[in-house]
């Protein structure tokens, strides 16, 4: 497919690349301030659905609340609401190449399946890359689905499993399987002191692990594996005499989940738009300072914040969306981001979890009200708002 602006009646094409909660946010804040006789919308993700990453550690555990109908979104013509109704087109391709063209001009992406489009905004919102459970495949439902019933099946096969990374993913994923398997040894091994990392206080730190530990999971914290033992997943290719440890443990894990190793998302783009990190480099308007009329934001950016989807929905979709729309206008006012609050919610199987919020003091809230907040629904309820979509 190639799409250029020659067939749009010279109607200005904005591309968002990435339908995930920053891509969807900004689409759906442009769908109420956008002009459809002057601008149109593409946007384009490299899987046909969206996935809602919240909810995909009880989702690849097991069939709990029937995540794989209810966390999972096709897009369509309904990820396309109120003036873009109609007009929206969604691409089911990975961008694979950028022709940015001269600053302030349009340029060309180029996608994996060979074909072009042209934008004259371009949008890059495409997230991080994520360890093995929750790295899905691109191509379809299907292939979804296997994944995601050969993750459960290695789960359900596995005597002792050892998760390699106590952040938020390994913390998570180990109080799901506890929901599911309660008597199953799970280890978490962490290089850091403390679970998480220093944006959060000891205080919070030390709480997640002694409520974990609460539930007969054991945390390994200041040690590690070798990064080859890490990514031997598979049962056969794991010694049956088990792991040293750095600090000289003997481990027996037969299933190794590497939970770390997050990075943006952002291959597809020249090294020198990006920080030493892989993050795009943005000015405070979330332009790319030599391209004014290219805007990147969510876990991609480079700025000093931890990446979430709060951040990327709230904080920051509702200003690239209106300076997108001024910029288009040529008119003044744009917004400047100057970062969130710190805040985290970490779950704990369906009925517990631990979170902290950084203001007043620095509160913590643990046990049955983190659960309401997000534990026991993983906001799924919410996905619809944002998708467009109900699932059938
Ligand atoms: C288990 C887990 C729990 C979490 N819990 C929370 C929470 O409680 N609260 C919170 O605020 N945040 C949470 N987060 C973090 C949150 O999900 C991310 O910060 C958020 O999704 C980032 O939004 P984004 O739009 O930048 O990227 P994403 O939501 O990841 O969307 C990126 C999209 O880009 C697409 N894409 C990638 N590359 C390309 C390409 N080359 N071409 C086309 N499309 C592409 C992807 O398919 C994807 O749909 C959690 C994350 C995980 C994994």
């Amino acid at each position: 497919m190639s799409l250029h602006n020659q067939s749009s009646n010279k109607k200005s094409t904005i591309v968002i690349v990435g339908g995930g909660a920053g891509g969807l946010s900004l689409l759906n804040n442009l769908s109420t301030t956008i002009d459809p006789d002057e601008q149109r919308v593409i946007l384009i993700d490299a899987r046909p659905t969206m996935i809602h990453l919240a909810s995909t550690l009880r989702l690849v555990v097991s069939d709990a609340d029937n995540l794989l109908k209810r966390s999972i979104h096709p897009y369509g013509d309904h990820t396309f609401r109120n003036k873009l109704t109609g007009t929206g087109i969604f691409i089911h391709a990975s961008v694979k190449e950028i022709d940015f063209g001269k600053p302030g001009d349009g340029g060309i992406l180029t996608l994996d399946n060979g074909g072009t489009v042209a934008y004259d905004v371009l949008v890059l919102a495409t997230g991080s890359t994520w360890p093995r459970p929750i790295a899905f495949p691109t191509e379809n439902m299907n292939k979804i689905t296997e994944h995601v019933q050969k993750i459960r099946a290695e789960f359900a096969a596995a005597q002792d499993i050892l998760l390699v990374g106590g952040g938020s993913v390994g913390i998570e994923l180990s109080g799901e399987l506890r929901d599911v398997f309660p008597s199953k040894p799970i280890t978490i091994i962490h290089r850091e002191k403390y679970l998480l990392n220093a944006t959060y206080p000891d205080k919070y730190r030390i709480a997640v692990q002694k409520q974990l530990e609460g539930r007969g999971i054991t945390i390994l914290t200041g040690d590690a594996i070798s990064a080859l033992d890490a990514s031997n997943v598979a049962g056969s290719q794991i010694s049956r005499d088990g792991f040293i440890t750095e600090q000289g443990k003997t481990l027996k894990a037969d299933l190794v989940i590497p939970t770390w190793g997050t990075r943006p998302n952002t291959t597809y783009l020249p090294s020198d738009l990006l920080s030493s990190t892989g993050h795009v480099k943005i000015l405070p308007t979330f332009q790319l300072p030599a391209h004014p009329n290219v805007f990147a934001f969510g876990d991609i950016m480079d700025w000093n914040e931890q990446k979430t989807a709060a951040n990327a929905s709230f904080f920051q979709a509702p200003k690239v969306a209106k300076n997108i729309i001024l910029y288009l206008r040529e008119s003044e006012g744009i917004a400047k981001y100057n970062g969130s609050f710190v805040m985290i919610m970490v779950t704990n199987g369906k009925t517990s979890g631990m979170s902290y919020f950084n203001i007043l003091w620095g509160i913590i809230v643990g046990g049955w009200i983190s659960s309401l907040m997000k534990s026991k629904d993983l906001m799924v309820s919410r996905i619809s708002g944002m998708t467009g979509y109900t699932p059938v």
